[in-house]
């Protein structure tokens, strides 16, 4: 699941990523852009993780073609 925040004061929205990763990235908008608020907006949530998702896939790919290699290299 990504998470992304949006804020309550403008049209900032912070990357995808991880809840505690989006609320960490929103506080530090708030402390630049909106100093003495309290942080608002809403949270968007993407059960797909477009970011993760293909990142992991490929990196399954890459350890199956590894422990091929080393298989055909213990022959
Ligand atoms: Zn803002």
């Amino acid at each position: 699941m990504a998470y992304r925040y949006w804020c309550g004061e403008c049209s900032f929205k912070t990357s995808w990523g991880t809840e505690s990763q989006g609320q960490k990235e929103h506080l530090e908008h708030y402390t630049v852009h909106h100093t003495g608020l309290v942080p608002g907006g809403q949270v968007e949530t993407n059960r797909k993780d477009p970011d993760g998702g293909g990142s992991c896939l490929a990196f399954i790919a890459l350890a199956v073609l590894l422990v091929f290699l080393a298989a055909s290299c213990h022959h």
